[in-house]
């Protein structure tokens, strides 16, 4: 199917306009067919650096914020209204196996929050699953990467020790890890630490490093580290973030991510305005870089994930808004995304693009609002019913359009 759009974005330095795209995929009807669709831009789907999926319940948890340090909120929140609340849907044990009992609940709610938002990748940071786990979900949740929760708290949800894991990564994978998320003297000594561990390398990846100096940043940009920027839950938490434009100035790679929705916002579309509320100077190409080729790279993805070909099975179809398409996505939220497809497979849009496949009805759920009507993969209302059963009353999710 030829897909004429008002303009494909092919890399953030590339934009081409009046554009022409053949999705590929074994489920069309038809392979020929040309479908001209006016005030919409294409995008390879977004990619969300930074996740717990296991973790989107809302609303935000922080009832004593700004913190010195984000591990003041992880011991905090354990008694926390918000997660004594998801505690009647799942209580984790010691090994966090997400694969076992109502885990499946929660980390559907942190999925549809990415499908929502244009998300086609997400790097959902917690101890290693079982392949099941990454198997089952309609977009990419990374499997290949290592981890440690942090250098101040170490593998406390399970996995090997922060050296150990990063000496499986071989090089070939992102090396994972919160880092420095706070202002205190605490959060101060966190690069010292990973330095000292051995652990600034290359493929590690920083998620917040607030209290980076100068001179870290420096030195992360000699090793080739990246830094996952978090601006809604650095925002919320601690009331400050890294300075991203020095970062940006040293060619550090400087990828977006959403962080779970207890602290951060609502989705990467809200992310990405909190980014650009907060440093009003970058760019929105290089904002969209964030989610699109530096998360390629931070993220060890091949390139077809984040440049959209004259030809891709993977698409993002979003309304137009404005003339520049990289600002557009400052502009819109989740009823704004037209079509988003993966492998070859429609995810999320508006329904009457569903004509053009052989799928089953059945495989989706259908919802509307005054102006669109959308589909979207599986039965997220069925498993939002069995939420509201062990709640025994409806819980509203406002990263999910029907909720
Ligand atoms: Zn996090």
């Amino acid at each position: 199917m030829k897909i004429k759009v008002s303009a494909r974005v092919q890399n953030p330095d590339t934009v081409i306009k009046k554009s022409e795209i053949r999705l590929k995929s074994k489920l069309l009807k038809e392979n020929e067919l040309t479908i001209e669709k006016e005030n919409v831009f294409a995008y390879p789907p977004f990619i969300n650096s930074h996740d717990h999926l296991i973790g989107n319940w809302f609303p935000r948890n922080g009832e004593n914020r700004p913190y010195p340090n984000s591990d003041v909120w992880v011991k905090e929140m354990q008694f926390a209204k918000p997660l004594i609340e998801r505690h009647k849907v799942w209580i984790n044990d010691s090994n966090f196996d997400l694969s076992k009992g109502n885990a499946h609940l929660l980390t559907m709610l942190g999925i549809y929050k990415n499908i929502f938002s244009g998300c086609g990748i997400v790097q959902d940071h917690i101890s290693k699953q079982k392949n099941e786990y990454y198997n089952k979900f309609p977009i990419n949740v990374l499997k290949n990467y290592t981890q440690c929760h942090s250098i101040s708290l170490g593998n406390w949800w399970g996995d090997k020790s922060a050296l150990e894991e990063w000496q499986e990564s071989k090089l070939k994978m992102p090396f994972v890890l919160h880092l420095a998320e706070g202002i205190d003297e605490n959060a101060q000594k966190d690069f010292q630490k990973l330095k000292d561990s051995n652990l600034l390398q290359p493929n590690t990846l920083i998620v917040h490093g607030i209290a980076l100096t100068k001179q870290d940043i420096k030195e992360c940009a000699e090793v080739g580290a990246s830094i996952c920027w978090c601006p809604g839950s650095n925002q919320f938490l601690i009331g400050r973030s890294i300075d991203v434009p020095f970062c940006l100035k040293k060619g550090i790679k400087v990828v977006l991510g959403t962080d779970s929705t207890q602290s951060g916002s609502l989705n990467i579309l809200t992310e990405l305005k909190c980014a650009h509320k907060m440093f009003p100077e970058i760019k929105y190409n290089d904002l969209y870089r964030m989610i699109s080729t530096t998360a390629c790279k931070s993220l060890y993805l091949s390139e077809e994930s984040c440049c959209l070909d004259s030809e891709s099975s993977n698409l993002l179809l979003v309304s137009k808004k404005c003339d520049d398409p990289f600002e557009n996505l400052h502009k819109i939220n989740f009823w704004d995304i037209e079509f988003l497809v993966y492998k070859g497979k429609p995810i999320y849009g508006n329904k009457e693009w569903l004509e053009y496949f052989n799928i089953k009805s059945d495989d989706y759920f259908f919802f509307s609002n005054q102006k669109y009507e959308k589909f979207v993969i599986g039965h997220p209302e069925i498993a939002f019913d069995e939420i509201d059963s062990y709640l025994g009353y409806h819980q509203k999710f406002p990263f999910i359009p029907f909720s």
